[in-house]
């Protein structure tokens, strides 16, 4: 579908005439292919542009070894530059959840992936840390979120908080507390309730339940296949919220996942994990190294 930057790449660079180093033409020309690609990939404009002028002072005079071609050469930088802007500080996947219980706030818009992400989290969390996990639902709107999260819970075998009618979310979280702390759980997830955009009453909701629970960790699901809308729930959440990491759903698809360099440039928050399908193992941490090696082709 698409064409490989290294192939237009080539291209670019038979038509230039063969010098030792890289020149500033040459290296100008081969980033309008840069952009191009970027851009196809789902990075926004703002951030396409400044990460090609980032490469160009990186690029500009840098000496053509044998072994590769220019375009080869060219690849290599922006794969390495690719590489830096998407990593964060720290482990990947690594989520704070030492002193227990510690509470995981789980936001995001519906739709996004948050029920399927936290079970998706409860599993890895019980199975490769070997966690004792309380999940929650607090999305009082909607009685099938909650059973949503109730039937995950059986698949995997993670508890979940019993649902009682009539509670208000701050409510929930309360006992969901109550409850971690008594069992001798490790961790409890809270499952916040989604809108289909950002509102005040859902902020406003949201921080009240940070406020009662102090999250050691606050993820942001978003579909990661809706880029720059992705960019700015994240930046709409952390403003109001604060948030400790992003996961992107749907990495499984046909997208190029550029919306993850946007993310990081425009919000400087960690990309903790990827999600990759419907099942419930389908989650990784993230590696920024195969999301580079996607954005370019
Ligand atoms: P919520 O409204 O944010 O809680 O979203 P859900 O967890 O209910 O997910 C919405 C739909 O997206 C469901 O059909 C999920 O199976 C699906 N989904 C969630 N994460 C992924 C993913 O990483 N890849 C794919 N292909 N589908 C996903």
């Amino acid at each position: 579908m698409f064409e490989s930057l290294s192939d237009r790449l080539s291209g670019v660079f038979d038509r230039l005439t063969k010098q030792g180093a890289l020149s500033e033409d040459d290296v100008k020309t081969a980033l309008r292919e840069v952009r191009v690609a970027l851009l196809e990939a789902d990075v926004s404009l703002p951030v396409a542009r400044e990460f090609v002028s980032a490469v160009q002072e990186k690029a500009t005079g840098q000496a053509v070894t044998k072994s590769v071609t220019p375009g080869q050469q060219v690849v290599k930088i922006v794969h390495d530059e690719l590489v830096k802007v998407l990593t964060g500080e720290g482990e990947p996947g690594a989520l704070k959840v030492d002193n227990p219980p510690a509470p995981i706030l789980m936001v995001g818009l519906q739709g996004g992936g948050k029920t399927t992400t936290t079970a998706k989290l409860a599993l890895r969390l019980k199975e490769v840390n070997g966690k004792r996990v309380l999940m929650a639902s607090l999305d009082v709107n909607r009685p099938a979120a909650m059973e949503q999260l109730a039937i995950l819970g059986r698949q995997i075998e993670v508890d979940t908080l019993p649902i009682v009618p009539g509670q208000n979310p701050v409510e929930i979280a309360r006992r969901a507390k109550q409850q971690a702390t008594m069992g001798g759980y490790d961790v409890y997830m809270l499952d916040t309730a989604g809108r289909l955009s950002i509102d005040d009453a859902l902020m406003a909701e949201v921080e009240a339940v940070r406020d009662v629970t102090a999250p050691r960790e606050t993820l942001l699901v978003v579909d990661g296949l809706t880029g720059q809308d992705a960019v700015h729930t994240a930046e709409n959440f952390d403003a109001r919220i604060g948030i400790s990491g992003v996961i992107l759903t749907r990495m499984d698809g046909d997208g190029r996942g550029g919306a993850a360099l946007s993310m990081r440039k425009v919000t400087g928050k960690p990309i903790k994990y990827v999600g990759l399908g419907e099942k419930l193992d389908a989650i990784e941490e993230f590696h920024p190294e195969r999301i580079a090696g996607r954005i370019l082709g």
